[in-house]
């Protein structure tokens, strides 16, 4: 069994910069990423989504925020078989908080017959490459995060431009 790991901000909806989705009004979705998801639900036998939301942490919003944002995402991306996000603060060095693989492996625990070898870490951003790295995974850089690309190479196995294009490309 193999699985399809997403980041959520700048992956799947559209970044607030220097700040948090803190409501469902807040969520915006990328170009595409429904139809990527409609491509990516053939090749893979789940699809996850691995989020770091330290706003809860701050106590700019809720867990009762997040569910209610992670209900709008979810009816909108239907493929999407679990959500696992950590709340914690940076500073709290929580194993569940990316790039630790915390959440890669409480998928694999919930999921008997995982292959974290098999399956692909999709993200935007450093921390979501070193994740999947970590994990065993192959990674996926997408978005136009290039210092990431170029000041760390041995971490992206494949970059394209967006969600779509990757899932275009299996
Ligand atoms: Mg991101």
């Amino acid at each position: 069994m193999k699985a399809l790991f997403l980041d959520r901000d700048g992956v799947l909806n559209v970044l607030r910069p220097n700040d948090y989705v803190k409501n469902p009004d807040e969520l915006v979705l990328m170009p595409g990423v429904a139809e990527a998801l409609t491509l990516c639900h053939k090749h893979f036998d789940y699809i996850f989504v691995v989020t770091n939301q330290q706003g809860i942490g701050k106590g700019l919003m809720t867990e009762r925020d997040l569910e209610d944002i992670h209900a709008k995402l979810t009816s909108a991306l239907p493929f999407i078989d679990k959500i696992y996000h950590c709340p914690h603060l940076k500073s709290a060095h929580s194993f569940l908080r990316k790039p630790s693989i915390g959440m890669a492996l409480q998928a694999r625990r919930e999921h008997p017959g995982l292959r974290l070898k098999e399956s692909v870490m999709v993200g935007d951003a450093s921390t979501d490459m070193l994740f999947g790295r970590r994990a065993g995974m192959t990674t996926v850089l997408v978005g136009d995060n290039s210092d990431c690309a170029t000041a760390q190479p041995w971490l992206v196995d494949y970059r394209y431009n967006d969600l779509l294009a990757f899932a275009e490309s299996l």
